[in-house]
């Protein structure tokens, strides 16, 4: 069995984030002082802080989570994307090129009270070559009589200057508004609605690695189960069994409970039972027998878990059978089959005996946690920025590709996109992965990691 591969079942997909719901991005662009950091800790209302825009200091967050009327979308601040100067025009100019290219809709600022200037201009022929839409946003109007100073800014060419004052809130909301109108529609809400109700498990693993003995163990009774006539379909059965103080929803007990060992083609079926079994489940316990040796069909059935991007719970079962022998050549399976799921529980187990079955819970509490984690933007890109510094990606084709930001698209399990100038090899994706692992955690959750590139 050492030639088993397990499959690359987790390396992403460049064009997986175009699938994903991702949040709709807006940059923020405009020379320094204009008060850019002040109009995006505005609109994010202060839910994560921006670091004070210090002229010639990097700021260390480029990406946020922003909601207006209920629609959520991303806010880029450009200004920690270029740290080469080479002229302030230039470099905001090459700042409004980025924007334009990551972004669905551009958030110009201009400081009102200084009127037009060179740089605003540099900024403006850029925003003009583009197809994004841009709003300008007038800023430091603070009181009705520097309105006529927003006025003029007609002048620049790219539609109705809106007079915000970022310090006071003035003119906020319609500003808001109008950035609302220039976003793409949304997309239409996905029925990925979050079931109510107790949290959903399936118990998988190929036949006879003891499902239903577990399945009665955690009943907490021997059931007789009769056997199905062969040929007779009947419908998935779910149970609802209580451990740890709370109520589990076992998906398609019925299913394990039957016996199919006898019938023709049994494992097409079983597989198409599980898919079905994962698809309406949250979390996968995938039993494994270390009586025998890892099969090939349990490490298919592990790939179907993290295909399906559920949570997993690896349960080692009949530990009562093993002896020192047995246990060395298991770990050495472990290691080598079953390494691309190292992030996964693993709980030693027996159906039998009942040895350590109630350490199942605490497992499956810790993979769904993992499961429904979702970090903030901003968290997320501080955390990114430092990466990146410390570990650049490889330079490919005589480019080094940037990453200029990143979000999570998703949860459950979580979808990170990464915005990048660039492909990203393989390995500095795995790379990243690996990362978000030991930072964040993730124990028991398939992670998605996809990129959006604009080159
Ligand atoms: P299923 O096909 O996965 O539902 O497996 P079963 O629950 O029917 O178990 C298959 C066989 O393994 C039965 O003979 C069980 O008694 C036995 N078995 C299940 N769990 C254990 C265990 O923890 N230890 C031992 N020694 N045998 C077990």
């Amino acid at each position: 069995t050492d030639s088993i591969d397990f499959p690359t079942t987790d390396a992403p997909r460049a064009d997986e984030a175009e699938e994903a719901a991702v949040k709709p991005v807006v940059a923020v662009v405009g020379r320094p002082n204009v008060g850019k950091s002040s109009l995006v800790n505005r609109i994010i209302g202060r839910r994560e802080a921006v670091v004070e825009d210090v002229p010639g200091v990097t700021r260390d967050r480029v990406a946020y989570d922003a909601s207006w009327q209920g629609r959520e979308f991303t806010l880029v601040d450009t200004g920690g994307w270029e740290t080469s100067v080479s002229g302030l025009a230039a470099m905001v100019a090459g700042q409004a090129e980025y924007a334009a290219q990551t972004a669905d809709a551009i958030l110009f600022v201009v400081d009102a009270t200084v009127g037009i200037t060179d740089t605003d201009e540099a900024v403006t022929r850029v925003l003009r070559s583009t197809d994004r839409p841009v709003v300008l946003a007038a800023n430091k109007v603070d009181g009705a009589g520097a309105e006529a100073d927003a006025l003029e800014l007609w002048n620049l060419g790219v539609g109705e200057p809106h007079p915000v004052s970022a310090l006071h809130g003035r003119g906020s909301g319609d500003l808001l508004d109008a950035l609302l109108d220039a976003l793409p529609e949304k997309p239409p809400e996905e029925s990925l609605e979050e079931e109510a109700g107790p949290r959903r498990v399936a118990l998988i693993g190929r036949p006879n690695v003891g499902k239903s003995s577990l399945l009665n163990r955690m009943a907490g009774e021997d059931r007789v189960v009769v056997d199905a006539v062969a040929g007779t379909t009947r419908d998935a059965v779910d149970e609802l069994i209580e451990l740890g103080g709370q109520t589990w929803k076992f998906i398609d007990t019925a299913g394990i409970r039957r016996r199919f060992r006898a019938l023709q083609g049994a494992d097409y079926y079983a597989t198409m039972r599980t898919g079905a079994a994962l698809e309406r489940a949250e979390v996968a316990v995938v039993l494994l027998d270390v009586s025998e040796s890892l099969a090939e069909q349990d490490l298919r059935i592990i790939e179907q878990v993290v295909e399906s991007g559920r949570a997993l719970v690896l349960a080692f079962n009949k530990w009562d059978l093993l002896d020192e022998e047995r246990r060395y050549y298991l770990e050495k399976e472990i290691d080598r089959q079953l390494f691309r799921v190292r992030w996964a529980p693993r709980v030693n187990i027996s159906a039998r005996t009942g040895r350590h079955v109630e350490k199942l819970v605490p497992a499956i509490e810790i993979g769904l946690a993992s499961w429904d984690t979702r970090i903030s933007t901003g968290r997320l890109n501080s955390w990114l920025k430092e990466l990146v510094a410390a570990t650049p990606p490889p330079v490919r084709g005589g480019k080094q590709p940037k990453i200029l930001f990143a979000t999570q698209a998703d949860a459950r399990p979580p979808h990170f996109i990464l915005f990048t100038t660039g492909f990203l090899e393989d390995n500095y994706r795995r790379f990243i992965e690996r990362r978000l692992r030991e930072d964040f955690g993730f124990e028991g959750s398939p992670i998605k990691l996809s990129m959006r590139i604009r080159e």
